[in-house]
This record gives structure tokens, C-alpha cells and sequence, in this order.
């Protein structure tokens, strides 16, 4: 019995991987291209029931043949971050357009393997206001502003699981990743809370980009991957989107502040304006929170609102890599 998990070598993927090594008696495959993702993030694991692909989910044929052996399916490998789409579209469109059909495609193909695919609060797009329920309707920005490509492939992605579902019979469960944060997450693509950590730790100033008054709702990766897991082992959530999120938004501006408090840093806090952090067309959400009632109703519980938890395991895991 095995479970593949594409992109299992990346941050969400890589804590996914604990928690099913953990928690199940399967064996665990990954296909990773490793362009984002990295071999360190699976190197605590010395188990022989992990095995590593290194490979594109947008080889067809290593797709079909890798879901055709598997038990169940976490989707989670993709072009991750706005400003990956930004920097390379194509590469990134195809590779989230793609490599979400080849898999759903494979899964479909080999008996109905129900299958978890990997969305984003990015496909409420800019949408208000808060919270976001599952059902609302969603605002884009054009076509010509390539930074609504990954919420517009994201919600693609969204249209083909459910029609696969629909028309294939496919036992496939969406999750909507809100602001996953915690340890192995890297501040390279320009991600907040590593950012302001390691901002914070090397005495630099901590970077709010705008006024800083922009919320989000964190959430752990560790509440992340649990309700992942949940939802695919919930036949009713089969056929739906969910929310993943903890429904706690903070604003940039108390973020900041608060990471200098636990990391005990002298570090201020800068005003950068969003033009010059991104291009100058890029559009911000100004509020995010998720509506967790489908979840609750479903799991009879919602990833746990606590900024601090994550703040302190981001901070150990730096202070660790310095000590050591
Ligand atoms: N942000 C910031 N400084 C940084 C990186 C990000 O102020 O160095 C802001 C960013 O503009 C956004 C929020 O923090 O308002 C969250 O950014 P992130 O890239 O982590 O996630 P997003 O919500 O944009 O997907």
C-alpha cells in the first residue's frame, strides 16, 4: 500500500510526508523536480518506507505510472508564490495547468484513486470582504497583469478536479492553503514570516511592504498537513472545496512587531512602498481570512489560531541552524 505525494519535497509536501510516515502504515512516494523543493527537507526521514522521484509532474507518462501504482494521491507539487509566475509565466502556468490534468487524468484512469489537489487562498483574488467563504465569488485582476495567472491556474485546477469528479466519478477533495507557515519554509520567495525572522535575527531592519495595515490569517504547517490528511480520509468531503486556514488575521504592522518581541531583536521596522518591493502593477489583497464553517462541518474542528506557535517554532528552527 502506498501514497504518492507530488511536490513532497517542498515545504507543505515535506511536512505532509512526516505526518503519513507518522500516522499510516504506507509507504510513501515522492515525485519532486526539486526547483523549489529541496532533498534537505526529507533528510531527517531514515526510513525505507520514503521513496524520492526526482522528476516533473508534467511528464505525462511518469505521472500515469507513478498514481497507477498508488493508493491515494496528494497533488501539491506547483509553480509556488506570485512572484515565481511573475518572474517565469509560462514555465509556471504549464506547470500548474499541466501537471494538475496529468495527474487527475492518471487517478481517474487508475480505478478512482482518491486524490487531494493543492489550491490557494490566492484564488479569492481581490475579492472582499473577509472572511472567505468557499462559495463566494471571486474578483481577478486582467490578463495582462501576469500576477493573476497563479490564481487564475489555481482556480483551473479547481474547475478540472471538480469536473473529474463530476463526469469521472473521481474521489478528489480540494484544499484552499491560507498563508502556511513553519519551519523549512525559506524567505527566498518572499515569503513574510522567514523574511521578518531572519530579518530580525541578523539585526536588519524588518521590511513591511505598504502601510503594513494588510492582514493575513497564518496558519502552521503541521495544522495544515493534518487537515489534508483528514479531508482525502473523508468520503463526504469528496466532490468539494474546502478552506484550510486558521481564521486569525493580523495585520503586517503587528506581525513585525511581534516577531522583534520574541526574537528580542534591536532591529526597526521600514516602510517599503508595494512599487518598489514588486512591479509596479502589482495588486495586494488587503485582507485575508478564511470562513472555516465548511471545515468545521466536515472535521468537526479548523486549523488552531496561534501566531505565536508558529513565530516560535520559525525562530528555534533559525536559532538552531546558528547554534549549530
Ligand atoms: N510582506 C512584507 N514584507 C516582506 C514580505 C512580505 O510586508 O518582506 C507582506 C506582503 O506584501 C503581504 C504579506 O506580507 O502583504 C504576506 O506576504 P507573503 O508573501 O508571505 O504571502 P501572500 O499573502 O502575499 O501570498
Amino acid at each position: 500500500m502506498s501514497i504518492l505525494v507530488t511536490g513532497g519535497a517542498g515545504f507543505i509536501g515535506s511536512h505532509l510526508v512526516d505526518h503519513l510516515l507518522a500516522e499510516t502504515d504506507y509507504r510513501v512516494v515522492v515525485l519532486d523536480d526539486f526547483s523549489t523543493g529541496s532533498a534537505s527537507n526529507l533528510a531527517h526521514l531514515d526510513t525505507d518506507r520514503l521513496e524520492t522521484i526526482d522528476g516533473d509532474v508534467r511528464d505525462e507518462s511518469l505521472v500515469a505510472k507513478l498514481v497507477s501504482g498508488a493508493d491515494a494521491v496528494y497533488h501539491l507539487a506547483a509553480a509556488v508564490g506570485v512572484k515565481t509566475i511573475v518572474e517565469n509565466p509560462l514555465d509556471s502556468m504549464q506547470t500548474n495547468l499541466e501537471g494538475t490534468k496529468n495527474v487527475l487524468e492518471a487517478a481517474a484512469a487508475s480505478d478512482s484513486t482518491p486524490t487531494f489537489v493543492a489550491s490557494s487562498s490566492e484564488v479569492y483574488g481581490k475579492s472582499e470582504p473577509v472572511p472567505f467563504a468557499e462559495g463566494d465569488d471571486r474578483v481577478y485582476g486582467s490578463t495582462t497583469s501576469q500576477r493573476w495567472g497563479y490564481a487564475t491556474a489555481k482556480a483551473a485546477d479547481e474547475f478540472l478536479a471538480l469536473g473529474f469528479h463530476a463526469e469521472r466519478d473521481l474521489p478528489v477533495v480540494i484544499g484552499r492553503y491560507f498563508n502556511i507557515v513553519g519551519p523549512r519554509q525559506t524567505g527566498q520567495y518572499g515569503m513574510v514570516i522567514p523574511t521578518f525572522v531572519e530579518q530580525a535575527l541578523a539585526g536588519d531592519d524588518l521590511t513591511v511592504y505598504g502601510d503594513g495595515t494588510q492582514t493575513r490569517s497564518f496558519t502552521h504547517v503541521e495544522d495544515a498537513v493534518s487537515i489534508t490528511h483528514d479531508l482525502l480520509t473523508t468520503p463526504d468531503g469528496h466532490g468539494e472545496v474546502f478552506n484550510v486556514g486558521a481564521p486569525d488575521p493580523t495585520s503586517i504592522n503587528d506581525l513585525a512587531k511581534r516577531v522583534i518581541e520574541l526574537t528580542g531583536s534591536d532591529s526597526e521596522i521600514t516602510h517599503v512602498p508595494f512599487a518598489e518591493a514588486y512591479d509596479e502593477d502589482f495588486e495586494e489583497p488587503d485582507e485575508r481570512e478564511p470562513d472555516v464553517s465548511k471545515l468545521h462541518d466536515a472535521l468537526g474542528r479548523a486549523p488552531t489560531a496561534d501566531l505565536d506557535w508558529i513565530l516560535r517554532d520559525v525562530i528555534d528552527e533559525r536559532t538552531d541552524e546558528v547554534i549549530a
